[in-house]
């Protein structure tokens, strides 16, 4: 099966329409949408299921409506068309069209219900709380940055869940896997032997875990029954969720938000490249035991020396230490680290790699 490129657009696919065609007659278009700011990234490929509806997986980033648009007019749809967005994840490169979307066609929406609960609730903001506590310099304040957030939050604000979904849910051809980790609203939906895996599983790139920490400030702002406890923030919670996609089936082609074409070529992967982003996450906690096992290390000099291979500037330095956090509170769950010291931003090892298991374990 190969792709065709059926519009083209730059080396890492920004603007590109792309057609695929599966042996089972299923065709599928991606759309390139160009994030709204200089990125290294790439577009957010945004998929066209056609169906009894037309259904859009993802929308791209908020303010590039207009890319999103000509792309569908490629594949033959105008915006208005569009029966039903699926939303794979609520961050902004993902359901930032929404809004735009919604009003001109009045196409369903459908998502975790995670998701409606958290419209319009600033989610970065929130974040800065839990990272205060552990560095010294302040949140980043890039006034771009800071009203494209304003931006889609007020956009959001105005949107409803028509469709809200749990795990398991079916409808038509589609069957939605909740999957979180890096967010906590992830899903994948497999469609035939195709499985649109939002940001849960990515080519060339591993995908973000959010942190733990981040369950004690959203929790109250969750559905219900999702405020007992923690299973849907933090590391542990996405390795378990790449465990559990691994292993849904065979021939399954992953369709990813990101990455699926880049540097001029596309990157197929199936379900066998969420074991590989598993096992990357494995051998940095391996890693990170390795750095403090002889000394007591700070959180900082941690950071520093896992990614010695990267320049890190401010922003660089602040997503790598997210990484670090939440590798630390997996090993710290397992009882093979404590934080100790100061403000507690001191990592000492408990002479055990207790981690090596809850990789290992299915
Ligand atoms: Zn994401």
């Amino acid at each position: 099966m190969v792709p065709e490129i059926i519009k083209s657009g730059d080396d890492a696919g920004n603007k590109m329409v792309v057609k695929y065609t599966y042996p089972d007659g299923v065709v599928i278009h991606g759309i390139g949408v160009p994030q709204a700011w200089d990125s290294p990234l790439g577009p957010t490929w945004c998929y066209v299921v056609e169906g009894e509806h037309l259904t859009l997986v993802d929308t791209g980033s908020n303010g590039t409506v207009q890319h999103l648009e000509e792309g569908l007019q490629y594949v033959g749809y105008p915006l208005s068309s569009v029966d039903r967005i699926v939303v794979t994840h609520g961050h902004l490169d993902h359901d930032g069209n929404c809004f735009d979307v919604v009003s001109r066609s009045g196409a369903e929406l459908w998502a975790h219900e995670i998701w409606g609960k958290f419209l319009g609730v600033g989610r970065r903001d929130e974040e800065n709380d839990w990272r205060q506590r552990y560095m010294d310099f302040p949140p980043s304040r890039d006034p771009e940055w800071e009203q494209r957030i304003q931006n889609h939050q007020e956009l959001s604000q105005k949107l409803t869940l028509t469709n809200p979904v749990t795990d398991g849910t079916v409808s038509e051809d589609f069957t939605f896997y909740y999957t979180p980790g890096h967010s906590p609203d992830e899903l994948c939906i497999l469609h035939e032997r195709l499985l649109f895996s939002g940001d849960h599983i990515l080519p060339l790139i591993t995908p973000h875990p959010s942190v733990s920490m981040s369950y004690q400030i959203f929790r109250s702002l969750m559905p219900e029954e999702y405020q007992n406890e923690n299973r849907y923030y933090g590391l542990k919670t996405f390795i378990t969720s790449l465990k559990r996609v691994a292993h849904l089936g065979e021939d399954i082609t992953v369709m990813p938000a990101h990455r699926a074409y880049f540097r001029g070529k596309f990157n197929p992967i199936g379900l066998d490249r969420a074991l590989v982003i598993a096992d990357h996450h494995r051998s940095r906690c391996h890693d990170l035991i390795g750095l403090v096992r002889k000394e007591t290390m700070d959180l900082s000099e941690v950071t520093r020396k896992l990614f010695s291979h990267l320049k890190l500037d401010d922003q660089l330095f602040r997503m790598a230490f997210t990484e670090v956090i939440s590798h630390v509170e997996l090993l710290e769950e397992m009882g093979d680290i404590t934080l100790v010291g100061d403000q507690a931003r001191t990592v000492q090892w408990s002479g055990t790699e207790n981690f090596a298991d809850f990789f290992e374990a299915d």
